[in-house]
């Protein structure tokens, strides 16, 4: 009869050091407020109570009640103080007036340098308050409660997977509409409660947070990713008509642009414009009917191509976004002006805003929305539900995979580890253990909640493992199922009351008997403690090396089958 596992929720060892950086486990973002401004002089005031207020990231701070900042050359002026300073660090409830941009007033901390004599005003804000930012920055032709649900999972999957863009210059997010249109003035109450609705929720595919691009109107035909960009190739950012926008409001535009002007503003981003083209005509068009190239006709000469997205762009420098909308046109030349004709505004890729209010106006549900907009993409708190499992049985195993061909290569290995480790304890598994692979280092964080130092964890008879490629680049394959298989083996043989550091201990000690480690002392009490309630990294693993030490020591006196024998006869400890 197959014994009943007890529950098994604890992590089970196997540190090792990946820089990865987990969004779950990073709560808050930094962003640049005034990206596009040039700030140079910088006034906060305190509007309830005192500021904080520092210059470096371990000193004492000082209660002011405001501060006025000039940005130098060779650092910060702070009006009051003989010395120039590098960085300086404010926290209250404050009113910011820089010269150029608006005026705001926030309680989120601010971190403020200089960055070639000109201001660089950092903020960390908590990711839902991002969200709720970037919502109003972003959503402001919605009414609707569920399209602004559906946005705010969009805005939030697009802030996972893209975090750390501006990583290298040492923040998240610029407030543009380069990452995402922020709007500190516009959380209304509708904002709010959609962020709130949806707190944690964002669109998965396979283990990662989705692409979650969106545009204001997509004049009807929807944009393959690769269309805009040429190396996505997102599945659930394909072509397809979108019936919905087309049912609300259209967004007809037309342009029209002076010969001389157009030619002047192609030839500022370095293209190519003959001298007497004749007329500006489409030669292809993308699948969703947005227009690829364009050539510039001359009498007696070879036609010189642009690409759309080059034309849009050098028209948007010159003459504003708001001129040539989208990629979605039909072109017109006459004796001295070029006419666009066209529909829609935006790239066209994923959510369709125009069509997300129409089909929430028509009753549907954010779920709807976004399934339609992102057709595979799946929506959750974690990245677990993302992933297609496959599952083989083996011998002693079954193999939960994503990629069984590739992972099955872990099979012969794993029946060596167990065989070895049952004929040296003595015992059997009674049951045939689940060894669950993810095929990326993103998904097995985004899905068990681990930290990238966790190679392994088992919980009931699954053990969940890191990708196999990285394993055998650490050569901590054998070790790491090792370890695992003596968690199964010792907590089948457990008795209710066995206290965990005994378990831990123990499934140390027989994973790996002969290793040398410094021996570390602490009570059973506060091992107990520690593994009840695991801290941070470096007392967990001081706990472990504790219960190890216990263990071998009890090995040693009391002989290894005495010891195991502990395990399930109830010795009270
Ligand atoms: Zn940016
Ligand atoms: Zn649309």
């Amino acid at each position: 009869m197959i014994r009943v596992i007890r529950v098994y929720s604890r992590l089970s060892l196997c540190f090792f050091l990946l820089s990865v950086s987990a969004f779950s486990q990073t709560p808050t973002v930094k962003l640049r407020l005034y990206s596009l401004h040039h700030e140079a002089h910088l006034k906060i005031t305190a509007k309830t109570g005192k500021l904080a207020f520092k210059t470096c990231g371990n000193c004492l701070a000082d209660d002011v009640a405001g501060l006025e900042i000039t940005s130098t050359i060779h650092g910060l002026r702070i009006a009051g103080r003989a010395h120039l300073e590098d960085q300086a660090f404010v926290e209250g409830n404050y009113l910011l007036e820089p010269e150029e941009g608006f005026s705001l007033s926030l309680n989120f901390p601010l971190e403020i340098t200089t960055d070639h004599g000109e201001l660089k005003i950092l903020l960390d804000v908590p990711l839902e308050d991002y969200v709720a930012t970037a919502l109003a920055g972003e959503s402001g032709s919605f009414k609707n409660e569920e399209s602004m649900k559906a946005m705010a999972v969009a805005v939030r999957s697009y802030a996972a997977l893209f975090k750390s863009r501006h990583g290298a210059a040492g923040y998240d997010f610029c407030d543009t509409t380069h990452c995402q249109t922020l709007n500190f003035k516009g959380i209304s109450a509708q904002v709010r409660a959609a962020v709130e609705a949806t707190r944690g929720e964002m669109l998965w595919y396979q283990g990662k947070p989705a692409a979650t691009f969106y545009h204001q109107n997509c004049g009807g035909t929807l944009a393959a990713a690769a269309e805009a960009w040429p190396t996505m190739a997102e599945t659930y950012l394909h072509q397809q008509a979108d019936p919905y926008c087309v049912r609300g409001p259209l967004l007809p535009w037309r342009a029209e642009l002076d010969r001389r002007q157009l030619q002047d503003a192609l030839r500022k981003q370095g293209l190519t414009v003959p001298e007497g083209w004749s007329s500006l005509e489409i030669v292809s068009r993308m699948p969703s009917g947005r227009v690829r190239k364009l050539a510039f006709q001359h009498p007696g000469g070879t036609p010189q191509l642009v690409s759309g997205s080059s034309l849009r762009f050098a028209i948007g420098r010159s003459f504003g976004w708001n001129q040539v909308r989208s990629d979605l046109y039909e072109v017109q030349t006459t004796a001295d002006a070029v006419i666009f004709t066209g529909r829609g505004a935006g790239h066209g890729v994923g959510l369709c805003q125009a069509g997300a209010e129409q089909m929430a106006k028509e009753g549907q549900g954010y779920r709807k929305i976004l399934a339609f907009y992102y057709p595979g993409a799946t929506l959750g708190l974690t990245a677990a539900r993302s992933l297609n499992w496959e599952k083989r049985a083996s011998g002693r195993f079954e193999l939960l995979s994503t990629q069984l061909d590739q992972d099955a290569e872990a099979l012969p290995a794993a029946e060596t580890v167990l065989a070895n480790l049952e004929s040296e304890l003595g015992w059997k598994l009674e049951f045939n253990p689940q060894l669950k692979m993810f095929p990326t280092l993103d998904a097995y964080r985004n899905s068990t909640g681990q930290p990238g130092w966790i190679a392994a964890f088992t919980r009931g008879r699954i053990i969940s493992l890191q990708p196999l490629a990285v394993l055998k680049e650490k050569s901590i394959l054998e070790s790491t199922l090792r370890h695992e298989f003596a968690h199964l083996l010792i907590e089948a043989r457990a008795h209710a009351g066995t206290p965990l550091w005994f378990r831990e201990g123990l499934t140390l000690y027989f994973a790996d008997p002969r290793k040398n480690i410094e021996p570390v002392q602490m009570t059973e009490a506060e091992m107990e403690k520690t593994f009840q309630n695991p801290g941070d990294r470096k007392s967990l693993e001081h706990a472990y090396a504790a219960a190890r030490t216990k263990v071998e020591r009890m090995v040693r006196e009391n002989g290894k089958e005495t010891v195991l024998q502990w395990l399930n006869s109830g010795k009270h400890f």
